[in-house]
C-alpha cells in the first residue's frame, strides 16, 4: 500500500486559546451545545469564537448520504426533535454568538427534506438573538425550488451551498448530488432575493488547476458573491485519499483569481473551512 503523505508544516495548528475561546468551550460542555466548530476539532476555533462566530449542525447527526470526504455517519437518521430551533437558538444565545452559521445533514428521509424545520430554526434564532446575523449552509434539498423557496422566505443574511469539488470528480466525492444542480440552486438562490450567496470547495482530491479555475468560472456565471478554497483533509483510512497538499503559493494564485473575476469575498488556504471568517461575508 502506499504511504500516507506526511503534512506539511503549513497545516500544524496551533491549539486555541483566549479567554472569550475557554469561556465559551466550558459553557458548550456544560451544557452539551452541539457546534461543528468541537466536534470537528476545527483549527479555527480560537479565531472564530473570539469574534463571535460558530456553526451549528441541526436535524441529527447521522446523514441519508455517504460523501467519500465527510466525516458524518450514514444511516438511518433520527427522528426529528421539533424542539430543535429553540434549542439552537438558546445555544446561540448562551454563547454571545454575534454571528451563526446553521448547517445540517442531507434528510433525503423527510418529505419536507428537513426545510420546516430549518425555517422553524431561522425564525427562533431571531426571536431570540435579534442582533445576530445568520448563514445557513443548505443542502441540495434535490433541487426542488418549492423548499428552496422556504429558505428564501425568511431571509438569512448568507446562504451558502456547497459545490466541494470541480465537475469531473462531483460522482467520486459526492455520490447523491450533482454539479449543475448545486450550480442551478445557487442561481435560484441570488435569482429571488438572497442579498449573498456563497459556496466552497476542497483541494486535494485529484482536480487540476483549469478545472478549479472552470469551477470559480461558473460559480461567478450565477452571480455567486463568496467563494472558500480550503485544503482536503482525510477524515478516516475509509474516507477518500489526500491526492495532493495544496501548497500556500497556490491558494494565493486561486485568490487573485478569483478576485479578478469579480467574487466579493474569497477565502483561499490550506486550513479554510466553508465558514471560517464567515463575520466578513456580511459586506
Ligand atoms: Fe467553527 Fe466554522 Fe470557525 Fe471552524 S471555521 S471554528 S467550524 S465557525
Ligand atoms: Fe456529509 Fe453533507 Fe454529504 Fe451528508 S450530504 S455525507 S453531511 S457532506
Amino acid at each position: 500500500a502506499p504511504k500516507r503523505q506526511p503534512k506539511p508544516k503549513w497545516l500544524r495548528v496551533k491549539l486555541p486559546t483566549g479567554k472569550k475561546y475557554t469561556e465559551l468551550r466550558s459553557l458548550v460542555e456544560r451544557y452539551d451545545l452541539h457546534t461543528i466548530c468541537t466536534s470537528g476539532s476545527c483549527p479555527n476555533m480560537g479565531e472564530c469564537w473570539s469574534e463571535g462566530t460558530a456553526t451549528f449542525m441541526i436535524l441529527g447527526n447521522i446523514c441519508t448520504r455517504s460523501c467519500g470526504f465527510c466525516g458524518v455517519k450514514t444511516g438511518r437518521p433520527e427522528t426529528v426533535d421539533w424542539e430543535e430551533p429553540e434549542k439552537v437558538a438558546r445555544s446561540i444565545k448562551l454563547m454571545g454568538i454575534k454571528h451563526a452559521v446553521i448547517t445540517s445533514v442531507d434528510r433525503d428521509d423527510l418529505k419536507d427534506m428537513g426545510t420546516i424545520i430549518w425555517a422553524e430554526t431561522v425564525k427562533a434564532i431571531r426571536r431570540m438573538n435579534p442582533e445576530t446575523t445568520l448563514e445557513t449552509l443548505i443542502p441540495d434539498f434535490q433541487g426542488r425550488e418549492d423548499l428552496l423557496d422556504r429558505i428564501i422566505a425568511v431571509h438569512p443574511e448568507v446562504v451558502s451551498h456547497n459545490m466541494e469539488t470541480v465537475k469531473r470528480l462531483t460522482r467520486e466525492v459526492r455520490i447523491q448530488a450533482k454539479y449543475e444542480r448545486s450550480l442551478g440552486i445557487l442561481k435560484y438562490l441570488k435569482d429571488n432575493g438572497i442579498n449573498r450567496t456563497k459556496s466552497g470547495i476542497m483541494l486535494g482530491l485529484g482536480e487540476k488547476e483549469e478545472e478549479v479555475i472552470q469551477t470559480l468560472k461558473d460559480l461567478r456565471d450565477v452571480n455567486l458573491d463568496i467563494v472558500t478554497i480550503g485544503q482536503y483533509l482525510q477524515p478516516s483510512k475509509k474516507h477518500l485519499p489526500v491526492k495532493q497538499f495544496i501548497t500556500p503559493d497556490q491558494f494565493k494564485k486561486y485568490e487573485e483569481i478569483g478576485l479578478e473575476m469579480g467574487f466579493r469575498h474569497v477565502e483561499s488556504g490550506a486550513l479554510v473551512r466553508s465558514s471560517y471568517k464567515a463575520q466578513k461575508h456580511l459586506t
